[in-house]
């Protein structure tokens, strides 16, 4: 057993890809995307996953590149500031915690493997052979004696392999969007907030080249809507933040034209089983916990690593290496999916009187007298999430 296939060349696959050359196997990677993809938004790396990105020898090369972003500042619907705090806090890092966009920490990724990893972008599976036979929409077919789904929350392989996705999805009951758009705010480092009932827009600037991510965030239940009409997604955007104050409309007329508008629903994927036969899952397509946890990024990193490492040891026992990276990773997924729910609640604030007491919290924070205590009850679960894990040391 020495020839892997790894479907998606994000997070989730390029570091199962380098794990698995470090143990000495083969590996090819196809991903959908013309190349590796570049920009996106901002995510963190905590705990057990930077055990990982250190292993890999690129932490330095991560913290390089870090956003370094400074404080969150919150504001009314009349554009009056309200309150500030550090952005750290803001994101529910602390310590070591790393925040980097995520395109940087994909192309330091790829950077590390390009040249021992076979990669065919611009393919996908069509169809996956009991035998390990593998079809692709362009490269003709191949065998291989490992199939690796890290093909993110709308997993293909998944949908070939275990079946469509509405049996996995959870919604969490609200949608988000998120778009490059030009720095109205003129923002160096920083995020700029405001909430209102049932939606929240953020905006923040990691980077002086006049752009900004504006993201937005709204309570709505599941409902239809087709992934590939991105006119009818903007519709449903402005819809709902009509009525917006701040500069929310300059905001909503900069996002009609951006050409990397970004839309879903805020869904968790939960599975009984993670593989099957000679397929397995790694990542959000295994166990999205959703942008709301803020620790898919780390869960990718900590599952390829994981994974790849009971794939080594298993020595070509594919269902004993599956069963180990289960009950390895099965507590750490549960600890940190259970943060997206919880996180969603401060985000998406459902009344008046919560937006009003969230604000008043944010300002009163720095004089508080039980201020740790305060911000304990922030950060204490999303450490002990992220560390929920004692990673094996490699072999
Ligand atoms: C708006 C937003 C904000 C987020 N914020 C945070 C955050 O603050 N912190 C955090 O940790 N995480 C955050 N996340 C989550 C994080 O981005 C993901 O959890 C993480 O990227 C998971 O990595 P992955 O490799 O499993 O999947 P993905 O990053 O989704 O990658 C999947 C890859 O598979 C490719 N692919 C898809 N279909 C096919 C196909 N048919 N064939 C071949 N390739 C295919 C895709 O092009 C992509 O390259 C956020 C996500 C979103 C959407």
């Amino acid at each position: 057993m020495t020839n892997f296939l790894i479907s998606g060349a994000s997070i989730a696959g390029t570091t199962t890809a380098y794990w698995l050359r470090r143990h000495g196997f083969d590996v090819t990677v196809v991903e959908r995307a013309p190349s590796i993809r570049e920009g996106g938004y901002k995510v963190d790396i905590r705990g057990a996953a930077l055990d990982v990105v250190e292993r890999m020898g690129i932490l330095d090369e991560v913290r390089a590149r870090r956003t370094g972003m400074t404080t969150a500042t919150y504001y009314d619907g009349k554009g009056k500031k309200v309150a500030a705090i550090d952005a750290d806090l803001f994101g529910g890092r602390e310590g070591p915690d790393e925040e980097i966009m995520r395109g940087d920490l994909n192309e330091i990724l790829y950077e590390l493997t390009r040249h021992d990893t076979e990669y065919l972008f611009d393919d996908s599976i069509t169809a996956i052979a009991e035998d390990g036979t593998v079809t692709f929409e362009k490269a003709a077919p191949r065998r291989f004696d490992v199939v690796i789904g890290a093909d993110g929350a709308h997993s293909n392989t998944r949908r070939l392999v275990f079946g469509d996705e509405s049996k996995f999805a959870r919604h969490l009951g609200a949608y988000i969007s998120i778009s490059t758009v030009p720095n109205h705010l003129g923002l160096e480092r920083e995020e700029a907030v405001h909430a209102a009932p049932g939606r929240t827009a953020n905006v923040y600037s990691t980077r002086q080249d006049g752009t900004a991510k504006a993201l937005f965030i709204w309570s709505g239940p599941e409902a239809p809507y087709d992934h590939r009409d991105v006119a009818g997604q903007k519709a449903m955007l402005t819809e709902t933040m009509a009525g917006a104050g701040w500069v929310v409309p300059e905001l909503l007329m900069s996002v009609r034209a951006a050409d990397d508008f970004y839309f879903d629903s805020v869904s968790q994927i939960h599975m009984d089983s993670w593989s099957s036969g000679r397929i397995v899952l790694v990542g959000d397509a295994g166990y999205c916990a959703s942008p709301a946890s803020g620790q898919g990024t780390s869960l990718a990193l900590v599952g390829a690593y994981v994974l790849a490492l009971e794939l080594a040891r298993a020595d070509g026992d594919l269902a004993a290496a599956f069963a180990a990276y289960e009950r390895e990773m099965r507590p750490f997924v549960a600890a940190n999916q259970a943060l997206g729910p919880a996180n969603l609640r401060g985000m998406v604030l459902p009344s008046r009187f919560m937006v009003w007491f969230q604000l008043t919290m944010m300002k009163l924070l720095p004089h508080l007298p039980g201020k740790d205590r305060t911000i304990e009850r922030i950060t204490g679960p999303i450490r002990e999430a992220a560390s929920a894990i004692t990673l094996k040391p490699v072999e």
